[in-house]
């Protein structure tokens, strides 16, 4: 028996139209999960479905707003009927805003906490009586270093990845009961739209950053689809309530 085998499972990642979501769905893809696309632009949706053809699988995007409550609703209700059933979800929409604390207004804070902690509360809220039915589920939560270090320039966001960790923990234990595994990923500084934009911002980040990662290198979304596929599948169900640093090492260098 294949325990990383994914065949006959769906899986719904947020955010997954890019970046490491998109590469995740990949490599969830690639195990044999059938994939549900949930994001806001619908354009980088297509291509992402293009790359997504190539496995032997069924997917589909879906245009969601993780901010709203009741797009997350209307989501999770429309893959349980048109797929008959929802078994990973993967909580990776994500955004942030760098400044320093003292220059936030509320609505910043606000949209970063709700985009990044509150939207993985109510999807995973959403989906557990689903995943419970049918005799249990795999949650993945994306977090960061973010949940671990502190910056000047990222309170609010870090403030959300705190969150999801502790997040993580008090849903595990609540729901191991029903064989619903939550686990959180911690990407070390992963090569996307979001650190593009983010070197561009923060002089010398990009040399301090390999300077610090022991495996020498930035990481690509692709380095995380391997940890995707061990948490959504059977070969992860004694894990939960973890929080896994997939960081070339950044985050144990002393
Ligand atoms: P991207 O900017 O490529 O991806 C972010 C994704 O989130 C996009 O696909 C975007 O979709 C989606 N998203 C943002 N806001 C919303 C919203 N309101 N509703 C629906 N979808 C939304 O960056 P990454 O791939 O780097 O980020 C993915 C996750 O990984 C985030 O949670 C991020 O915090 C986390 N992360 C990234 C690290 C890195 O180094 N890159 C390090 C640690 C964590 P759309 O385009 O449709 O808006």
């Amino acid at each position: 028996m294949n325990s990383f085998n994914l065949s006959g499972r769906v899986a719904v990642v947020t955010g997954g139209n890019g970046g490491i979501g998109l590469a995740m769905a990949e490599g969830l893809a690639s195990a044999g999960a059938d994939i549900v696309i949930a994001a806001r632009d619908s354009k980088k949706g297509a291509k992402a479905l293009t790359i997504l053809e190539s496995f032997d699988v069924r997917s589909t995007f879906i245009q969601v707003d993780v901010r709203d409550s009741h797009s997350i609703s209307d989501l999770v209700e429309s893959v349980v009927r048109e797929f008959g059933g929802l078994h990973i979800l993967v909580n990776n929409a994500g955004t942030n805003d760098r400044k320093q604390p003292e220059e936030y207004a509320l609505e910043e804070w606000q949209t970063i906490i709700d985009t990044n902690l509150t939207s993985a509360f109510v999807a995973s809220q959403k989906v557990y009586p689903h995943m419970s039915r049918t005799g249990g589920g795999k949650i993945i939560n994306i977090g960061s270093m973010m949940s671990i270090f502190g910056a000047s320039f990222t309170v609010p966001y870090a403030s959300s990845k705190g969150g999801i960790v502790q997040m993580t923990k008090g849903m595990a234990c609540a729901w191991a009961k029903d064989n619903v595994q939550v686990n959180a990923v911690l990407p070390g500084w992963i090569d996307t739209t979001l650190t593009r934009e983010a070197r561009q911002q923060v002089e010398g980040l990009h040399d301090r950053v390999e300077a610090r990662t022991p495996a020498g290198r930035w990481g690509v979304p692709g380095d995380l689809a391997g940890i995707g596929v061990f948490l959504a599948s059977s070969a992860s169900d004694f894990v939960t309530g973890t929080a896994i640093p997939v960081d070339g090492g950044y985050s144990v260098q002393g």
